[in-house]
C-alpha cells in the first residue's frame, strides 16, 4: 500500500505521522528536541534520519511513502520550500525542502513545507470532528499561537503566503515583549509560555526545557485538578484572552467554527465555557451564523496529521 509522511518541527520536538488513502494512522514517531535557538541543519539531520527510520519499517510490511510534507513553526513564502520567518525557534530564510531532499537522497519521496497551524487547520477540516464545516478558523495553542484560515472551503494564503499570523496581532500595547521582537502580541497573552509563566514561578520545573513538553503538560493538569489557585487562575487569564482574540477574528472573518487546538484541547474543559461566555460578551454579532468554539479532536497531532493528508 501507499502513505503520505507529514513531520512537525515543533518548538519541542519533531514529531512524524503516517496516513493511508483511508486517512489512518499506519506510522508514528516522536523526537524530543529543543529547537529553539537551534542550528537548522542539525534539526534537518535529525528529521532525515526519523524519516529514514519511518521508511525501512513502513518498506519492511510493504508500505511506499508517496511524498512528505513537512510542518514548520512560521511564515513560509508560497512556492518556496523555504521557512522565511519562524520566530520562537530562531529561523530565517531556512530552505527546509531542498534541505531534507538533499538529506533523503535519491529515490526518496518529494518534500513540501507548509505552515503548521494550516496544516492543522487542514486536518481539521478534513479528518476530524468539523469536517464539513467549510468557513472554519483553527486556533493552534503551541509556544507560539498559529492560525490557519478556511473560508468557503479555501485554505486562506494572502498575497505572499502569510495569512493566518493570528499569534502575532498586536492585542496589548502595554503588554509583553514577543519572541518577534514587538509587543503584546496575542501569543504573549495565549501562548503555552504565557500559561506556564502565569501558572508557576520562574524556577518551577515546569519551565524546564529539558524535561519533555508532556510531562510538563500532565504535571500542570494535575495541579488544575488538584485545585492549585495559581494554575486555574492562570487558566481563567487565558480563556479571557483567548476570548479577546477570537472575538476579533470572528467579527472580521464571520466563520461558523473556531477550533482550539494544540494545548487549549489538553484544558479545554478548563477553558471552555468560559472562553465561549466572554466571546459572547465582545463579539459584534454573536448570533451572525452562529459561530461556535471547539476543541479540536487532534492534540498536538493535528499539523504532522494535516501533512500527512496533503501528502497521500
Ligand atoms: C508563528 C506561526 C506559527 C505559530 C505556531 C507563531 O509564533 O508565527 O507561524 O504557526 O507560532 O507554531
Ligand atoms: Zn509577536
Amino acid at each position: 500500500g501507499f502513505c503520505g509522511i507529514g513531520v512537525e518541527i515543533n518548538v519541542a520536538y519533531l514529531s512524524l505521522v503516517a496516513l493511508d488513502l483511508r486517512g489512518e494512522v499506519t506510522a508514528r514517531h516522536r523526537v524530543p528536541l529543543d529547537t529553539r535557538g537551534s542550528d537548522p541543519a542539525a534539526v534537518l539531520d535529525q528529521m532525515a534520519q526519523a524519516i529514514n527510520e519511518t521508511r525501512a519499517a513502513l518498506h519492511a510490511r510493504g508500505v511506499t511513502p508517496v511524498a512528505v510534507t513537512v510542518a514548520a513553526p512560521g511564515v513560509i513564502k508560497t512556492g518556496t520550500g523555504v521557512v522565511s520567518y519562524a520566530p520562537n525557534i530562531g529561523w530565517q530564510d531556512v530552505a527546509v525542502a531542498e534541505g531534507l531532499r538533499a538529506r533523503l537522497g535519491p529515490g526518496a519521496p518529494p518534500v513540501d513545507l507548509e505552515n503548521d497551524a494550516k496544516l492543522g487547520a487542514i486536518a481539521e477540516y478534513l479528518l476530524a470532528a468539523s469536517a464539513d464545516i467549510h468557513d472554519l478558523i483553527y486556533v493552534t495553542g503551541e509556544t507560539g499561537v498559529g492560525g490557519g484560515i478556511i473560508s468557503d472551503g479555501r485554505l486562506l494564503q494572502g498575497s505572499a503566503g502569510f495569512a493566518g499570523e493570528i499569534g502575532h496581532m498586536p492585542l496589548d500595547p502595554g503588554g509583553l515583549p514577543c519572541v518577534c521582537g514587538r509587543v503584546g502580541c496575542w501569543e504573549t497573552m495565549v501562548g503555552l509560555t504565557a500559561l506556564l509563566r502565569r501558572a508557576a514561578p520562574p524556577h518551577d520545573p515546569v519551565h524546564d526545557p529539558t524535561v519533555d513538553l508532556e510531562q510538563r503538560l500532565t504535571e500542570l493538569r494535575r495541579r488544575a485538578d488538584t485545585g492549585d489557585a495559581a494554575t486555574l487562575a492562570a487558566l481563567e487569564q487565558i480563556a479571557d484572552g483567548l476570548a479577546l482574540g477570537v472575538a476579533l477574528l470572528a467579527d472580521v472573518l464571520n466563520p461558523r467554527a473556531v477550533v482550539l487546538g494544540g494545548y487549549f484541547t489538553h484544558f479545554g474543559d478548563y477553558l471552555i465555557d468560559r472562553v465561549r461566555d466572554e466571546f459572547a460578551a465582545r463579539v459584534m454579532a454573536p448570533e451572525a451564523g452562529g459561530c461556535e468554539i471547539m476543541l479540536s479532536s487532534l492534540g498536538f497531532s493535528a499539523a504532522a496529521r494535516g501533512g500527512a493528508y496533503l501528502s497521500i
